[in-house]
């Protein structure tokens, strides 16, 4: 890397985001391209909101009519999601919470989900993954240097939600997907397409004979199915509100016993290990710089405090690390010079195994064509 090191002088962007640019007053283009979307939310005239929103329950509601369940939603133990789970009993609709446990829960998560089904009086399904399986692919894919071994959870999560409501002929997936906490892209590099099933089959395959067996995975054609066959729409929900996360929080906390996770996505032990440990150190990634830099543009928080956030360990104490490295060598039957070894080689592309990104692609057009919406990436 020769170029420059360069900051945003907005967000706290930097050039570790390969294709950032930064205008004559040093704001980056990450910045820039959250304005533009952020203008096209309908949200942000309150009047049309409500009638939107309005609308969009209904729809909902007359699609489950006669049905146990009228809509599906996939919860993690975070704030997005929970508060997904909040807003729509409150709307009147009548959600399945979809839950997948691949063996990484936090206690503190399992502990957010339980009291929040039961104060909702909501239904709860748990998908619990093989472990011996799950665990399986988690080594394929470290011993195949890809980046984003989180790809196995998003998309088994994806296709426990879609399944579910395939099965209960629910025809929404209310998702805590949104743009006020999650509306800046992901830089290149920083993660993988998420329905790259082929991408899991190949690299487990190739390192370990590891066979998908009982592993809820969908492929990209499967999404298309389940969209454009069965019409089950995946909906950002949060995206109906003028979502504030530290808002829902203090509801969460105050109403629902919730207990908040220092970091965001630290639900999972993995996930928290993964962001907080491997990712910075083995990809040079620091997925805090995205998270807070999205606040900023949303107006959610100030620079100094995004600063302040990205500064010094991403952890609340160097023996939360200890305690969250020796859990994971322990789980993956690693010994430390294992880990030292890991983290040391260099990154392989996800593109040197066999992928759905050319096909993706394709599809993403063709859905564009349909209905001129904007296709998850
Ligand atoms: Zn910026």
């Amino acid at each position: 890397m020769s170029r420059p090191y360069q900051v945003c002088t907005r967000c706290v962007m930097d050039t570790t985001a390969s294709d950032i640019r930064f205008d004559a007053a040093g704001v980056c283009s990450y910045c820039i391209e959250f304005e533009q979307k952020k203008a096209q939310l309908v949200h942000r005239d309150p009047v049309e909101r409500e009638a939107r929103l309005r609308q969009f329950v209904e729809r909902v509601k007359r699609s489950g009519r006669r049905k146990r369940y009228d809509c599906i939603i996939g919860v993690s133990g975070g704030v997005d999601s929970s508060w997904a789970l909040v807003k729509a009993v409150q709307l009147g609709l009548r959600p399945l919470a979809a839950h997948m446990d691949n063996g990484w829960n936090s206690e503190l998560a399992q502990h957010n989900i339980a009291n929040l089904v039961r104060s909702l009086g909501v239904d709860l399904y748990t998908h619990v993954i093989n472990w011996e399986e799950y665990r399986g692919l988690m080594q394929a894919f470290f011993d195949a240097d890809v980046l984003d071994v989180e790809l196995l959870y998003d998309n088994a999560m994806m296709a426990v939600n879609y399944r579910q409501a395939a099965a209960h002929g629910v025809h929404f997936i209310l998702a805590g997907t949104n743009q006020a906490t999650e509306g800046m892209r992901f830089p290149p590099g920083w993660n993988w397409l998420k329905f790259d099933k082929r991408n899991i089959v190949d690299i487990g395959r190739r390192f370990g004979g590891v066979r998908l067996d009982t592993f809820p995975a969908i492929s990209s054609l499967g999404f298309a199915w389940f969209e454009l066959v069965r019409r089950i729409r995946w909906v950002s929900f949060l995206d109906f509100f003028p979502y504030n996360k530290e808002e829902a929080l203090t509801v969460l906390e105050t109403d629902y016993g919730y207990r908040r996770y220092p970091f965001k996505h630290y639900e999972s032990i993995f996930t928290r290990f993964y962001q907080g440990y491997i990712l910075p150190r083995k990809f040079g990634v620091d997925k805090r710089r995205l998270h807070f830099s999205t606040l900023v543009a949303s107006g959610q928080i100030t620079r100094s405090e995004a600063l302040q956030g990205v500064t010094g360990l991403p952890y609340p104490s160097e023996a939360a690390l200890e305690q969250d490295k020796r859990y994971f060598l322990k789980k993956m039957g690693w010994t430390a010079a294992q880990l030292d070894g890991y983290i040391a080689r260099p990154e392989r592309s996800h593109l040197e195994f066999a992928s759905e990104q050319p096909l993706w692609d394709r599809l993403v057009c063709f859905y564009r064509q349909l209905f001129g919406e904007r296709a998850r990436a």
